[in-house]
C-alpha cells in the first residue's frame, strides 16, 4: 500500500483523495494536498454540474481534526464553475461547507463538545484558543440557523434572563409544548419582544398561538396581547410567587432597620424562611413563625398572608379562585402594609391573566425547567462576554433546531 492510500486509510477521508503530504512547523503539523473525488463540478447552490470557467490557481486550507495530537490541514484550489441557474461560483466541496475554514468533521466535534462542557475546556481539548473556538461556532450556528422557520407554535412562554454578571438582559422565547428555546434576544423591554414577533412569526403563525406564558411586566403582557390576538395570557405562577416573596421581604427588611441589636437576633434567618413554601417547612420552624404573632405582629401578618395565598394554586374553578383571590386581597390592603398593598395594585392589574390558570396550568415547570438548563449553560463560562456566545450556546444545548443533525451524516465522525 502506498504512503497515501495509508494516510487515506487511516485519516479517513471520504469523498477526497491526497496528492501530496508534507510535515511542517517542526513535525507538528500535517499538511495534505488534496482533490474530490468526483465526475464534474458541482454547484453549491443545486447540486447540478457546471462547466469550468476558471481554473482557480489560489489554494484554500481547511482545518480538520487533529491526529495523535498532530495538527491536519487540507489545501486544495477550488475552481470556478458556471451554473445554468446560479452563474458563476465557487464549485462545492464535500468535505466542508461553502466560505468555512474548517472541515464538517471539526465543526461537528465543536459542537458535540460545547454540547457537554464549557467552551473554555472544548478549546483546551481542541488545541484552539477559546476566542477562535467561540467564534466557529458562532458561524456555525447562524449558518445552520439561517433561514429556519419556526414551525406550529401553539404555546408560547416569554421570560428574561440576566448575564455578564447581571449587567446585562436578555428575553427568551419558549416553545412551551416542545420544551425548547426559539428565540435569544439582547435587551428586556417591549423593542427586544417586538422584534421576535415582527422577525420571526408571519401574521397567520402569531393567530395561531393560542396559550401564552410571561411574567408580569407591561412590556411582555403588552406584546403578547398585541401580537398574538387569540391566545389566553397566563401569568407564570413563579413570577407571582416571587413579587410577593419580594412585598413579605420588604417587611422584614423594614421591621430590622428599625429594631436595635437585641431585636434584631430575634429575627435572624428569617428572610430564608419566609420564602419558604408551607410544605417545606418543619414543625419547628412554623413554630418559630407562629411565635412572632407575639414579638413581631407585623412580618406575623405578612407571613400569615403569604401562607394563605398559596391556597389559590389548588382551585380548579375561575369562579372559586376568582372569589379567593378578592377575599385574600381585602385581608391584604386591610393588613395597612405599604409592600403588600403593592402587591395587591399589581395583581389587580393583571387579575385575569392570574386567575387564568384555572383554564390552563401554564405555571411553566417546562419553561422552568428549561431556565434551570440556561443556567447551567450561563454559570458554565461565568459570565460571556457578549450575548452571541451566551445565545449560541443556548441554542446549542435547548434551541429548537437540533444544529449537529444539520451537519451532512456522513462526515461526524468523532
Ligand atoms: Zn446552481
Amino acid at each position: 500500500m502506498s504512503n497515501l492510500k495509508l494516510l487515506n486509510k487511516i485519516l479517513r477521508l471520504k469523498g477526497m483523495k491526497i496528492t501530496r503530504f508534507w510535515f511542517k512547523n517542526r513535525s507538528k503539523e500535517l499538511h495534505l494536498a488534496v482533490k474530490p473525488y468526483k465526475n464534474g463540478c458541482r454547484c453549491p447552490e443545486c447540486g447540478r454540474r457546471g462547466r469550468i470557467v476558471h481554473q482557480t490557481t489560489e489554494f484554500r486550507r481547511w482545518e480538520d481534526l487533529t491526529l495523535m495530537g498532530l495538527k491536519v490541514l487540507l489545501w486544495y484550489a477550488p475552481k470556478e464553475i458556471h451554473c445554468p441557474t446560479h452563474g458563476r461560483v465557487q464549485e462545492t466541496i464535500p468535505w466542508a461547507p461553502a466560505w468555512s475554514r474548517i472541515t464538517y468533521r471539526l465543526e461537528w466535534r465543536i459542537c458535540a463538545l460545547c454540547q457537554i462542557m464549557t467552551q473554555k475546556a472544548a478549546a483546551e481539548i481542541l488545541k484552539m484558543p477559546p476566542s477562535t473556538l467561540s467564534g466557529l461556532l458562532h458561524r456555525i450556528i447562524t449558518r445552520v440557523r439561517d433561514g429556519h422557520k419556526i414551525r406550529a407554535l401553539v404555546t408560547v412562554g416569554v421570560d428574561e434572563i440576566s448575564f455578564l454578571k447581571g449587567r446585562k438582559f436578555a428575553t427568551l422565547v419558549y416553545d412551551l409544548d416542545r420544551a425548547r428555546i426559539l428565540w435569544v434576544g439582547l435587551g428586556k423591554g417591549r423593542q427586544t419582544i417586538d422584534r421576535f414577533f415582527n422577525e420571526c412569526l408571519s401574521e397567520g403563525q402569531k393567530s395561531r398561538i393560542r396559550w401564552a406564558s410571561c411574567d408580569m411586566s407591561r412590556a411582555y403582557t403588552g406584546a403578547i396581547k398585541h401580537h398574538c390576538p387569540n391566545a389566553t395570557l397566563v401569568i407564570d405562577r413563579f413570577h407571582v410567587v416571587k413579587a410577593l416573596n419580594q412585598a413579605v421581604d420588604e417587611v422584614r427588611m423594614e421591621q430590622w432597620r428599625a429594631l436595635d441589636t437585641e431585636g434584631r437576633k430575634a429575627i435572624k434567618g428569617l428572610r430564608w424562611l419566609l420564602g419558604m413554601h408551607s410544605r417545606s417547612r418543619t414543625k419547628g420552624q412554623s413554630r418559630f413563625l407562629n411565635n412572632l404573632r407575639n414579638s413581631n405582629r407585623r412580618i406575623h401578618r405578612a407571613w400569615v398572608l403569604k401562607d394563605e395565598f398559596e391556597h389559590i394554586w389548588n382551585y380548579s374553578y375561575r369562579a372559586s379562585a376568582e372569589k379567593f383571590l378578592k377575599r385574600w386581597m381585602t385581608a391584604a390592603l386591610r393588613s395597612r402594609i405599604p409592600s403588600l398593598r403593592q402587591f395587591v395594585g399589581t395583581v389587580r392589574n393583571h387579575f385575569d391573566h392570574i386567575v387564568a390558570f384555572t383554564d390552563r396550568n401554564l405555571t411553566n415547570a417546562v419553561g422552568e425547567g428549561l431556565n434551570r438548563i440556561v443556567k447551567i449553560v450561563k454559570n458554565r463560562a461565568s459570565g460571556y462576554r457578549n450575548l452571541n456566545s451566551f445565545a449560541d450556546m443556548i441554542y446549542l444545548t435547548v434551541g429548537d433546531l437540533n444544529i449537529p443533525a444539520h451537519i451532512p451524516s456522513g462526515l461526524r465522525t468523532l
